[in-house]
């Protein structure tokens, strides 16, 4: 602990804790929420104190829809609205080369498009109402407690102000950039892909329905997906660090750039494509840990795994996390008291059948990227037709279940506390401090 540390008790911040999540994103509001209604008493610390945040992932993948549903979220997600996605189509030279009809997938819903924030919220409301559950908004984590190489508990920060909060498990979950990470000593391996993503969005007509869209032309694309309530989000591939020179070349360039890659789109982005304010920036690595975990300690969703945005599967890794963690801590948790912290060995399986997984999604996502980034003639047509056999391939909706709809279990006693859980309490997280502390 460090010096300036104080015990939070005062506050109504707890001394201790079973788990301390650091990061309410997907993955760690998830998570608290499914050990609170365990009766597991959790920590939730959430550096912001909004839920609104720039684009994220927004794309639910059928097998995490399904789960949703049966973890007692669907009525407040139907509630909140959301959008199915029906195929995606891959364009290739002006001609459609791919589709892939999600309705094929049997015994699957849909995917849905649903914004992260209204998704978070719905977490955190099925979480306010439920004992031992505190959620800090507006802390964020500082250090790790370590006791003999085992990690404790962690120290939190606010404006200045510290304090300690020593728990069984410590989560990190708090993103590509995780700060937990960096504190454990657990290496990642950061690899920038070779281009980076420009997004924006545009109003989305009726007649254009539901089915996103995959546009390539040379060495450049566009992903086209329809997103809640009524728009289109289209995301542009450009250069590593070709961000500048795209701006030099001026923004009515960029926008011609576009419009010739998809005349479908061409009117939309004339009429609703302004300035490069209209924008947004994300850079594309992929991070990959041998370790996930030490004795006190494991890294979930993006802190675990970063993964590209290709085929929309950061939120779904992300709260299959949560979902697989669960019943794990739940039996280490019962196995003692406040001294026995879940250990490194007891969460080997778990990280270890997560992590294929998520080898195996970038591992497709970094074949995809290197077909979209073929440039020359010869390379071009090659793509064309391999596009087109996978798309006459009778084994192509098998491949895609593997990637994208990869199941994955919910344990039976989650199954349970979410049909006697209380109902969401409706007025936003609370964020405590807020309360108690000024
Ligand atoms: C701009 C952008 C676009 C993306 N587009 C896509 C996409 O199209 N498809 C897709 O599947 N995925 C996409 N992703 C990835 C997807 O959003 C993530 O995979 C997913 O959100 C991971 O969830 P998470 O809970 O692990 O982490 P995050 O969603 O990153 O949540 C981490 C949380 O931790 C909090 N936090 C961070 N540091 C601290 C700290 N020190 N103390 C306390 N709290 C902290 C953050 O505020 C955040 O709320 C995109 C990501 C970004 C950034």
């Amino acid at each position: 602990m460090t010096e300036t540390a104080h015990q939070g008790s005062s506050a109504g911040i707890p001394d201790e804790t079973d788990v301390l999540i650091v990061g309410g994103g997907p993955a760690g509001s998830l998570l608290a929420c499914l050990l609170a209604r365990r009766g597991i008493r959790t920590v939730l610390v959430e550096k912001q104190t909004s839920l609104e945040r720039s684009f994220r992932g927004e794309t639910i993948a059928a097998p995490s829809v399904a789960s949703l549903n049966a973890l007692g979220f669907g009525p407040a997600l139907r509630a909140h609205g959301f959008l199915e996605t029906t195929a995606v189509t891959t364009i290739a030279e002006q001609r459609k080369v791919l589709r892939v009809d999600y309705s094929k997938f049997k015994g699957l819903p849909l995917p849905i498009d649903i914004p992260q924030p209204g998704l978070i919220r719905i977490f955190n409301e099925h979480t306010e109402g439920l004992a031992d559950h505190v959620y800090l908004s507006g802390w964020s984590f500082g250090s790790l407690i370590e006791d003999g190489g085992t990690v404790r508990g962690a120290v939190l920060t606010r404006r200045g102000e510290k304090v300690a909060v020593r728990a069984r498990l410590v989560i990190g979950a708090d993103g590509r950039f995780s700060k937990v990470r960096k504190a454990s000593g657990l290496v990642a391996d950061v690899q920038p892909m070779a281009r980076d993503f420009l997004s924006f969005l545009v109003p989305r007509p009726p007649s254009w329905g539901s089915e996103a869209q995959l546009v390539i032309e040379g060495d450049r694309h566009l992903v086209i997906l329809p997103t809640f309530p009524d728009s289109l989000r289209i995301g542009h591939n450009l250069p590593k660090r070709g961000l500048g020179d795209l701006r030099a070349a001026g923004f009515d360039a960029f926008k011609r750039g576009i419009m010739s890659i998809s005349p479908q789109l061409a009117p939309l982005v004339d009429e609703h494509l302004h300035t490069w304010d209209d924008t947004g920036f994300l850079e594309i690595f992929t991070a990959e840990l041998e370790e996930w975990a030490r004795d006190g300690l494991l890294l979930i969703g993006d802190a675990s795994h970063t993964a590209t945005p290709i085929l929309g599967q950061g939120v779904n890794l992300a709260m299959q996390d949560a979902i697989t963690i669960v019943p794990v801590i739940a039996a280490s948790l019962a196995k003692g008291g406040q001294d026995k912290v879940v250990t490194k060995a007891e969460l080997a399986d778990f990280v270890a059948k997560r992590r294929a997984h998520k080898i195996h999604v970038t591992g497709f996502q970094r074949m995809q990227e290197a077909q979209l980034a073929v440039g020359d003639p010869r390379g071009i047509k090659l793509r064309s037709l391999r596009f087109r056999l996978l798309n006459n391939l009778p084994g192509k909706y098998r491949i895609f279940n593997k990637v994208i709809n990869a199941r994955h279990e919910i344990d039976p006693v989650d199954l349970a506390a979410a049909r006697t859980a209380p109902k969401p309490v409706r007025t936003g997280a609370k964020a405590l401090q807020e309360a108690g502390r000024d």
